[in-house]
């Protein structure tokens, strides 16, 4: 497992998953002298034309996988759904983090019983198999609540929300294991997003960059703030705390992220993200070292980069959908617009074309 003398240059990082994330860690990648190649199967991969070879194979094609495993150095995830049979085929040496970190971010209720192990607090929840559970943890839990698949759900997918009992007949059960959580009535929310090296460095292993506030709508994050606001900024230090002992209690190598709620009563965990995440993209132009480079770094054994935030205000929005057709005009905006586009061909609604941060020095 991980590498202990810094990899170099010229060496090869795997990535799994061919999404924007993996997009932007291989360009990340590249410019710190290494080769990359991405594996996922068929589909829009945006991160190919970051990569210097990528696989477009299943995820259970073990012959492609071991192709793949055969020409790195190391191999990452940019995506925490790839199979745990697809980690599994690949030598365990050239892993950067423990397929277990997987293993528990893939489920809604591992996640939750993982950080709550840590000292946690999370919403009031109950596993849900059925229809009868379902109106059980109702029962049990209350209204307003959330039903939510266990596994495979994201930006807002595999979610039904309630605000009554009598609602509970109005949803079809979608027949695989779920989970039912109250709905926190919370007052802002932040994710805490660190990068973790596999061995000592002066300054600690763990580097965490500033929490920004976050805005969701329906389930999918809208924008990221800094400076995330004194609720936040009050709670930021709890959370950080969960999330460097759940860190270390995977020993977890590369960019980790907990998602949590800011209320009354302090911080409610929501979920993590064994990867680079949406809400840190910020950290290209506004941090010292970025989410992706670091990441990068931690994986090949280099020392982390500093994560201080390097403007007095940031503003990270995603542009969705047809957004995107118009979005050039953002270049033409006075001040800092940081455009990336993904390069996705189809500008699907609810789709994640791209993103822009703003900075202002004051
Ligand atoms: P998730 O997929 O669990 O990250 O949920 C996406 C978003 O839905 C969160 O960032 C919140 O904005 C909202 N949400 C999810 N679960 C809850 C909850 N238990 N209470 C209130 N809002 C929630």
């Amino acid at each position: 497992m991980a590498i202990t003398a810094p990899l170099p240059p010229g060496s090869t990082i795997g990535i799994l998953g061919g999404g924007q994330l993996g997009r932007m860690l291989a360009m990340a990648a590249v410019q710190l002298g290494y080769r990359v190649i991405g594996y996922a199967p068929a589909g829009d991969n945006v991160a190919i034309s970051a990569c210097d070879d990528f696989f477009e194979n299943g995820w259970a094609d073990t012959a492609a996988l071991a192709a793949f495993a055969s020409k790195c150095d190391v191999v990452t995830w940019e995506f925490e759904n790839v199979p745990l049979s697809t980690v599994d085929a690949i030598p365990e040496n050239l892993l950067a983090a423990p397929p277990k970190a997987l293993m528990i971010a893939q489920d809604r209720l591992n996640e939750k019983r993982f950080v709550e192990e840590l000292g946690a607090t999370c919403a009031p929840y109950m596993r849900v198999e059925s229809e009868e559970d379902f109106a059980k943890a109702v029962d049990r839990v209350g209204t307003p609540g959330i039903l939510k698949t266990a596994r495979d759900g994201y930006d807002g997918k595999g979610q039904w929300r309630i605000s009554s009992a009598h609602e509970v007949e109005g949803i079809r059960f979608p027949g695989r294991p779920c989970i039912y959580e109250g709905m926190v009535n919370f007052e802002a929310e932040f994710s805490v997003i660190l990068a973790r090296s596999s061995d000592g460095q002066e300054g600690g292993n763990i580097r965490i960059w500033d929490s920004s506030a976050n805005t969701h709508d329906g389930g999918m994050l809208v924008k990221s703030v800094i400076p995330a606001g004194s609720i936040i900024e009050s709670q930021v230090e709890a959370a950080r705390n969960i999330a460097r002992k759940t860190a270390d209690a995977l020993q977890y190598v590369g960019v980790l992220t907990l998602e949590f709620f800011a209320t009354k009563d302090g911080p409610v965990f929501n979920e993590m993200a064994p990867r680079v995440h949406n809400s840190g993209h910020w950290t290209i132009e506004g941090a010292a070292t970025s989410q992706f480079e670091n990441h990068i770094r931690a994986i090949c054994g280099l020392p982390l980069g500093g994560t201080e935030t390097r403007f007095a205000s940031i503003d990270m929005r995603n542009i969705v959908g047809e957004d995107a057709l118009s979005a050039h005009e953002i270049l033409a905006e006075d001040g800092e617009p940081h455009l990336h586009l993904y390069g996705k061909r189809e500008a699907r609604d609810g789709r994640k074309m791209g993103h822009v941060t703003r900075v202002a020095h004051g």
